[in-house]
């Protein structure tokens, strides 16, 4: 089966996948206003993949993260909204991805996951344990603080077919770079190369 990729909606996904699984919504949980914390849940995850294009300039795994709740009409990963939809993502299994390809990575990009955010945190934490930059491709249009300070990128804002992906120049999406502040949206947007000749 010949496998096709996009960068359309917040992913970048093989577009041969069905959903047909019903979606379970796990809440965000948070860190703040609770000194008991329930034990962090494990996420799933799917499509591991070394991407070059997704974070300018760097080298980047790119894990997609199973359960999205935002239901973007057109997402083209909505067989992904299932959170049981992949492989188990923990402590555990990052580390063994992360081993599996050590000295390759500069970059970790979790495609969603914010909604189990204790558990986020946790990873984006071994992650930048390892010396490696950290990057969040999220349908919200805003993230708390608390995953912000822990991201060297991120991208913001839900998919409309619309308004196009980052290489729209009418997107309603921002990919940042957090620690300067930059949007490096300019390094997607499709530029008219053509010279008009003159007869
Ligand atoms: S944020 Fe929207 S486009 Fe992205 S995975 Fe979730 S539903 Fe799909």
């Amino acid at each position: 089966m010949s496998t096709f990729y996009h960068t359309t909606s917040c992913r970048y996904f093989p577009v041969d996948q069905n959903s047909k699984t019903a979606f379970k919504f796990i809440s965000p949980r948070g860190r703040l206003g609770s000194e008991q914390h329930a034990p962090l849940q494990d996420m799933n995850f799917s499509y591991p993949q070394i991407v070059m294009q997704e974070i300018p300039g760097e080298i980047t795994l790119a894990l997609s993260i199973s359960g999205c709740p935002l239901k973007c009409p057109g997402c083209h990963s909505a067989f992904t909204w299932d959170g049981n939809f992949g492989q188990k993502l923990n402590k555990s299994s990052l580390i063994q991805l992360l081993d599996k390809y050590e000295g390759l990575l500069s970059c970790v990009l979790f495609y969603g996951g914010e909604w189990e955010a204790d558990t986020l945190l946790d990873l984006l934490a071994i992650v930048r344990e390892r010396g490696m930059l950290t990057a969040l491709f999220s349908g919200l249009e805003s993230l708390p603080e608390s995953i912000t300070s822990q991201l060297d990128f991120v991208k913001l804002g839900p998919w409309k077919r619309e308004l196009g992906g980052l290489d729209s120049a009418i997107t309603n999406q921002r990919l940042y770079d957090l620690r300067s502040g930059e949007c490096l949206n300019h390094h997607f947007v499709k530029k008219d190369s053509s010279v008009e000749l003159t007869f």
